[in-house]
C-alpha cells in the first residue's frame, strides 16, 4: 500500500526555479571531460602554467600574515575587502578605495553584477564570440542577449551605432584586451568611441579584464574605465564597470578579484555579495596584499616573457604545419589565439578525430550567445611546453588537412 505521501509522488525536477532551469552545464567542462587522457596535448583548457606560480613567495607571505596579523587573519571579516588590498587596486586605477569590491574570482564579480543589473528580458550586449563563462553567469537573471559583430580590431563600433539605434539595451559586456577566447585587443582608436557611443545611449558598459597586464607585444591603449573617469570626471558619475583578478597575474587558486565601479553599484554589490559568502576569504586577501608590491611586478613579467614565446612558437608552427585557408588571430598578449577554418567545416564533430590523433581544443560556437562559429576553435597556449606545441600543433594540421581533404 502506498501512502499519499509516497516519496516517489514527488516531482523534484519540478520544483527547479526557472533561474536554474535556465542554467547549462558549461560546454567547455563537459569537453574538457573527453580531452583529459592522459596522453592528449590539450590546447582546450583556459589554464595558468601552474610552474610559474611564485610558491615560495606565497609559503613566505602566508607566514607572515599569521605572524603579523594572528587570529584576525582567520576571522570574519568586512564584505567590501581587506582595506589594505583595496586600497592598493583604488591608487593604481586613480580612485578612492571605496569605489573598489573585492571579490571571490571574477567570475563571481560577473555573477554579482548580473544579480544587480539584469532584469529579466533586459537587453545585453555581447561581443560575437565572448567568454563563455559571463554568458554563464548571466543566464539566470534571464536577459535578451544581442550579438555584436567584431573584427581583428575587437568590437565593430560602427555595427554597435546601427544595433544601439533601434535596440534599448541594458548593457554592453566587453574583453578588451587579448579576449577570452579570441586573443584580439580592441583598438585604441574605438575605444574612446565605444565609451562614448554606450554613455550616449545610457548603456552601462563592462569591461572584464583579467589579461591587460599580460601583453607580450605592442603598446597598451587606455583602459575604458579610465576614459569613462575621463568622460564624466568622477568615479562616482562612471558608467564604465571594471573588473580584474589576481588570476592569471598571481594565482588562480586564492580566489581574488574585484570590481571598480561607482558608488551605487558598490553598494548593491556589496550586498548582493553578504547574501552569496558574506566575504572573500580574509587570509587569501592578505597574503595577496602581502605580494603586490614584492612579487606582483616581476611575476608580470616572467609571465608575459614564457606566454609570449608559447605564443610566438604556436603561430610559427601553425604557419609551418596547416593546410591553406585556416585563419589565426595574432594575440599581443594574454592565453589564447582563434582559428577559423574554411566554411562548411564543424569543430565540434572534428574534435573526437583531434583526439584520436592525440591533440584537444575548444570548438567556437559555444562561445556566441545565439550560435554561430562552427567553423572556429580556440586555443590555448599558455600551459604547454614547447614541445607540446610543436607536437600537437602538427597533430592538429594532420586533422585539419584530413578534414578538408574530404
Ligand atoms: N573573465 C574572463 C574573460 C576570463 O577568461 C576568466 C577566467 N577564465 C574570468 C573572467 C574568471 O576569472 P577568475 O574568476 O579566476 O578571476
Amino acid at each position: 500500500m502506498t501512502s499519499p505521501l509516497s516519496p516517489a509522488a514527488f516531482d523534484l525536477t519540478g520544483t527547479l526555479s526557472r533561474r536554474a532551469q535556465s542554467m547549462t552545464a558549461s560546454a567547455i567542462r563537459e569537453i574538457l571531460k573527453v580531452t583529459q587522457q592522459p596522453d592528449v596535448i590539450s590546447f582546450a583548457g583556459g589554464l595558468p602554467a601552474p610552474e610559474l606560480f611564485p610558491l615560495d613567495e606565497v609559503r613566505a607571505a602566508s607566514q607572515r600574515v599569521l605572524d603579523v596579523y594572528g587570529p584576525a587573519a582567520l576571522q570574519y571579516s568586512t564584505t567590501e575587502g581587506h582595506p589594505p588590498l583595496r586600497e592598493w587596486i583604488g591608487a593604481q586605477a586613480g580612485i578612492p578605495a571605496r569605489n573598489v569590491q573585492i571579490v571571490t574570482g571574477s567570475q563571481q564579480g560577473l555573477d554579482l553584477l548580473g544579480k544587480v543589473l539584469i532584469d529579466e528580458g533586459d537587453v545585453v550586449l555581447v561581443e560575437a564570440p565572448t567568454y563563455l563563462g559571463a554568458l554563464q553567469s548571466f543566464q539566470p537573471y534571464l536577459p535578451r542577449y544581442v550579438q555584436v559583430p567584431t573584427d581583428d580590431g575587437g568590437i565593430d563600433v560602427d555595427a554597435l551605432e546601427e544595433v544601439l539605434k533601434t535596440t534599448r539595451a541594458k548593457l554592453l559586456y566587453a574583453v578588451p584586451n587579448f579576449q577570452n577566447p579570441t586573443g584580439r585587443t580592441l583598438s585604441a582608436e574605438r575605444r574612446r568611441r565605444l565609451v562614448e557611443l554606450t554613455a550616449q545611449h545610457g548603456v552601462l558598459l563592462i569591461e572584464d579584464d583579467p589579461y591587460g597586464q599580460l601583453r607580450f607585444t605592442g603598446a597598451a591603449a587606455p583602459s575604458l574605465y579610465s576614459l569613462g573617469l575621463e568622460l564624466h570626471g568622477d568615479a562616482d558619475r562612471n558608467h564604465v564597470i571594471y573588473s580584474s583578478s589576481f588570476s592569471k597575474t598571481l594565482v588562480p587558486g586564492l580566489r581574488d578579484a574585484w570590481v571598480q565601479a561607482a558608488a551605487p553599484i558598490i553598494a548593491k554589490l556589496i550586498q548582493a555579495k553578504q547574501g552569496a559568502d558574506l566575504h572573500t576569504p580574509t587570509f587569501n586577501q592578505m597574503i595577496i596584499a602581502e605580494l603586490v608590491d614584492s612579487v606582483l611586478p616581476r611575476q608580470i613579467e616572467r609571465v608575459r616573457q614564457a606566454y609570449g614565446e608559447r605564443a610566438r612558437l604556436m603561430l610559427d608552427r601553425i604557419h609551418a604545419d596547416f593546410p591553406a585557408g585556416v585563419q589565426s588571430t595574432t594575440p599581443e598578449g594574454g592565453m589564447f589565439l582563434w582559428l577559423t577554418l574554411p566554411e562548411g567545416v564543424d569543430t565540434q564533430a572534428l574534435l573526437p578525430r583531434a583526439v584520436e590523433r592525440k591533440v584537444a581544443y575548444v570548438p567556437g560556437s559555444p562561445f556566441f550567445a545565439l550560435g554561430g562559429g562552427e567553423n572556429t576553435m580556440r586555443l590555448s597556449y599558455s600551459n604547454a611546453t614547447p614541445e607540446q606545441i610543436t607536437r600537437g600543433v602538427r597533430a592538429l594540421g594532420d586533422t585539419l588537412r584530413d578534414a578538408l581533404a574530404g
